[in-house]
């Protein structure tokens, strides 16, 4: 087998968005499992649509999510440059050698007479409104001018674009790895512009002169361009590249939680959850929208999931670390259909991840988050804090909401606790809790949960009856880690302090 070379070919018209994370995923782990290159080349042809600090941003992201190229815009290699607008000069002869060799041809029609055609098609109800080898009859260009005119205005400085002149009536086959064989017809096509008048390649060229020149094997890309594929077999075809072209592999879409339609950012905006892998801030809006590592995602989690959005390696297993990935991962198993987004898995993912890490790891981790609110906070029991807390979210960044009350003493009661539980009975419990826990030596979950029973039912109180209300004197809350634990770590002064504090204030 030839040797396995892909790439990850975005526009840099914004940040990347999930769904193009995918795409560069599936690219790597095929090129890591065939111990093949993995490339980056940067599509910006057309230079309308360019935005500032995309290009940056994808490499970034990429770098993020543990998919680094090694090769490409970034890390260099031997087919550099890798940004098109850099190989501007490479692209013309092609197109040049189309309209040779009668596979192209010049059309000078303005961007009005253009619209013209357009509306003239609709009105008339024709089904496929486009300039193809009915319409290219009756419009300027050098299949329907003589040469010496062609060549008249060539000289003359007009401006012209260089069409494929798609034939009639052919059958082109394009073998799809996931989809198998698809066979369209030609004239269902259209004279797809190659070259632009700006003297820059469309996309349709430029992307295979780079595919071929950069000894491109697979061509693993979304399902958006399946319908130009056909076209593209048609261009090796023409150029005498047939013998090289590269294996196709269109994936599914990434869909909407409910299945309608393609995932967009504004479905993100809409139900609440990131769109891009890493916070991206539009120049010219100045609106940031979260990334997944903003929201508190680590990049594993993050790219399991993806992983697993339109791929699944038909077993039971679903947390796969990149190396196992790369293992499991083939093409053949990537699903026809389209694959629903569901943002609860996705913390699903980053939760089995969180609880997968040592306390002292998380430890390090939530210190940071500390110390952002208290710089001296006493952290020597930070580690069992965290065993504790990781058990109740998906996130660190979650952690200070849920376990703040460690490290400053609870400033408010939950109202509904206190209101259902306060009375006589539980203040005289709660007295022989105090009493007793002063006299424990033994400070351990084990002897307090012990000692609070006893004190309780010492008094005729059932200790299940006011065990809520211990809870909120130490927390605040109604709810949360083990009660017991959560005592321990307190320390039997801090506890009965905070007993103490909550009876004078209620
Ligand atoms: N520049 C194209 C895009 O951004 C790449 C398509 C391809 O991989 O061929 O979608």
């Amino acid at each position: 087998m030839k040797r396995v070379r892909v790439r990850f070919a975005p526009s840099p018209t914004g940040p990347l968005h999930m769904g193009g994370v995918r795409t560069a995923l599936y690219n790597y782990l095929f090129a890591k499992k065939h111990g093949g290159d993995f490339l980056l080349r940067i599509e910006d042809t057309d230079q309308t649509r360019l935005v500032e600090g995309a290009e940056e941003y994808i490499i970034n992201a990429l770098n993020w999510c543990g998919i680094p190229p090694n090769e490409g815009v970034s890390v260099g290699g031997e087919f550099a440059p890798y940004k098109q607008s850099e190989r501007k000069y490479i692209y013309k002869p092609y197109a040049q050698e189309l309209v040779e060799k009668g596979f192209a041809y010049y059309a000078f029609d303005s961007s009005q007479a253009l619209e013209e055609m357009r509306t003239r098609l609709v009105a008339e109800k024709v089904l496929l409104p486009q300039y193809n080898h009915i319409t290219r009859k009756e419009m300027q260009n050098s299949l329907t001018l003589s040469s010496t005119e062609t060549k008249h205005r060539i000289e003359g400085g007009e401006q012209y674009v260089i069409r494929l002149k798609m034939p009639v009536n052919e059958e082109i086959k394009v073998n799809d790895l996931i989809r198998g064989e698809v066979v369209v017809n030609s004239s269902q096509l259209d004279d797809k512009v190659l070259f632009k008048s700006d003297g820059m390649p469309t996309y349709h060229l430029a992307h295979l002169v780079d595919d071929y020149l950069m000894n491109i094997s697979h061509v693993i890309r979304g399902e958006e361009w399946l319908p130009s594929a056909p076209t593209h077999i048609l261009l090796y075809k023409y150029l005498g590249w047939e013998e090289v072209t590269p294996e196709f592999a269109h994936l599914p879409l990434i869909l909407k939680p409910d299945g309608n339609g393609k995932l967009s950012k504004r479905d993100g905006d809409r139900l609440g959850f990131p769109s891009f892998p890493l916070t991206w801030k539009d120049p010219a809006s100045g609106e940031t929208s979260q990334g997944y590592k903003e929201r508190g995602f680590y990049p594993q989690a993050f790219i399991n999931m993806l992983a697993f959005l339109g791929w699944n390696p038909g077993t039971t297993q679903e947390i796969f670390n990149m190396q196992e990935l790369i293992d499991a991962f083939s093409i053949e198993q990537v699903s026809r259909r389209g694959a629903k987004f569901d943002f609860e898995k996705a913390k699903w993912y980053n939760q089995q991840y969180l609880r997968a890490r040592s306390n002292d790891e998380l430890a390090k981790e939530f210190l940071i988050i500390i110390c952002e609110r208290i710089p001296d906070a006493n952290h020597d029991k930070l580690d069992k804090i965290c065993g504790l807390l990781k058990e109740k979210t998906q996130f660190v960044n979650e952690f200070w909401n849920i376990g703040s009350f460690f490290f400053i003493a609870p400033q408010q009661y939950d109202a509904d606790t206190i209101k259902k539980k306060w009375n006589e009975n539980s203040l005289k419990a709660m007295n022989s809790v105090l009493e007793d826990f002063s006299s424990l030596v033994e400070w351990n979950h084990l002897q307090i949960e012990t000692t609070f029973k006893i004190a309780c039912e010492k008094v005729e109180v059932s200790p299940g009856s006011v065990q809520q209300l211990f809870r909120v004197f130490l927390t605040g809350l109604p709810g949360g880690p083990a009660l017991w634990e959560i005592a321990e770590i307190l320390g039997k002064e801090e506890v009965i302090n905070r007993i103490k504090t909550a009876i004078n204030l209620i």
